[in-house]
């Protein structure tokens, strides 16, 4: 029998030998030589100001949160589809998540829905890019221009993607990546800021230092290092960032194999759409992706519950997320709705994520396609 997982982590073949030059050069902790050759090249590759690497997606997104100096009941617009560190960052400074629903086309966020949900206490905009592909940047950053809010990219999913030629993460004032490893690019947990606003620079080195000046004070900056504001610990050891530095310098050629995996898949599974089986995913033309994800949209719930226990017979593996964040427990607790969230309810419940990873042969997409179609034509 075929046996095709949804995801197997990529290595590259380098990061067991720059995980051991971490090591001889004698720095585990934080902030060494590898650190800063992944903050340069997230630099020169999205532009942005100043990156820095942080234990995960969630913790970048923790410190845009603290960045953005919220008080118990301040808003934050976000989208009800996503993964529940996009809200938990902000609810962890009491603030509310202000959830509103997706477009239909990319399953991002509404932006014609923003200004709506804009109150007096509003005063960030998350925009989640889904599978890699841009939120209408154009619009939400007029937006927050208007009514002075910061614009926070969860951009965990879009690494080495566009929105009209501007690398995702580095369009808002703060943009957050994620190298965990069901993503494109890896360190099996690891993120990174991405800082937009020359002015969070300085304050987010310290908050991801504990709350102290040890940044400045190894560079001679000042002359003794001591708590100065609030802080954590967000930094990975240098193991993790040799791991990723890797992957970086990878990162073209890992995006090529997975955009081959992605038009293969949807070219193969064009005949079903104009036959009425299933919906592709949706790219703006000014959008430049990167395969992180090959989702289809089936008519039903029941149609998807089917349809991957069929695959699992076959030993294929697809899978489906998110339980919409409105409707969870501590989204009903700490959240708000505002308008209807027909799109995500629909798309929560007829999404289907298929295997992608960049070992998986052309092969095996055909497999998996092949497997999609005899299950239409038996039921
Ligand atoms: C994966 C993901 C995260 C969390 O990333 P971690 O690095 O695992 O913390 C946050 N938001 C979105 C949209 C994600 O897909």
């Amino acid at each position: 029998m075929t046996y095709i997982p949804f995801n197997k982590p990529y290595m590259t073949g380098k990061e067991l030998w720059y995980i051991s030059k971490a090591h001889h050069a004698g720095q585990l902790a934080g902030d060494g030589s590898y650190t800063k050759k992944c903050h340069q090249w997230i630099e020169a590759k999205t532009g942005t100001w100043k990156a820095l690497l942080t234990q995960s997606c969630t913790a970048a997104l923790e410190m845009a949160a603290i960045l953005a100096d919220l008080d118990p009941g301040d808003e934050v617009i976000m989208p009800s589809y996503t993964f529940v560190s996009t809200a938990n960052a902000f609810v962890l400074r009491g603030a509310i998540p202000v959830f509103i629903d997706i477009r239909p086309d990319t399953l991002n966020l509404d932006e014609t829905l923003v200004e709506a949900a804009v109150t007096e206490r509003t005063r960030a905009i998350v925009p989640v890019h889904y599978a890699g592909v841009s939120c209408e940047m154009d619009t939400l950053q007029k937006m927050a221009h208007n009514y002075q809010l910061l614009l926070i990219e969860d951009a965990a999913q879009g690494v080495m993607s566009t929105y009209k030629g501007k690398p995702l993460g580095s369009i808002g004032d703060l943009g957050c990546f994620s190298f965990h490893e069901t993503k494109n690019v890896i360190s099996g947990e690891g993120g990174a800021l991405l800082i937009h606003t020359p002015q969070f620079a300085e304050r987010a080195e310290i908050i991801r230092e504990k709350g102290t000046n040890r940044s400045q004070f190894f560079r001679g900056q000042v002359d003794k290092y001591t708590w100065i504001d609030q802080g954590s610990s967000y930094l990975p050891g240098e193991i993790i960032a040799a791991f990723l530095y890797a992957q970086l310098e990878e990162a073209e050629q890992i995006t090529a194999t997975r955009m081959q995996i992605w038009q293969h898949y949807h070219q193969l599974l064009e005949p079903l759409e104009q036959a009425g089986k299933l919906r592709r995913p949706i790219i703006p033309p000014y959008c430049q992706h990167n395969a992180h994800m090959y989702y289809i949209l089936l008519q039903n719930l029941s149609t998807r519950t089917q349809l991957i226990s069929y695959l699992q017979q076959k030993g294929i593996y697809a899978v489906f997320h998110y339980v919409p964040l409105h409707n969870s427990a501590a989204g009903q607790r700490y959240g708000r709705t505002h308008g209807n969230m027909n799109n995500t309810i629909t798309v929560s419940e007829c999404l289907l994520r298929l295997p992608l990873f960049p070992e998986l042969e052309l092969i095996q997409v055909e497999q998996v396609v092949r497997a999609i179609q005899d299950f239409f034509n038996e039921t």
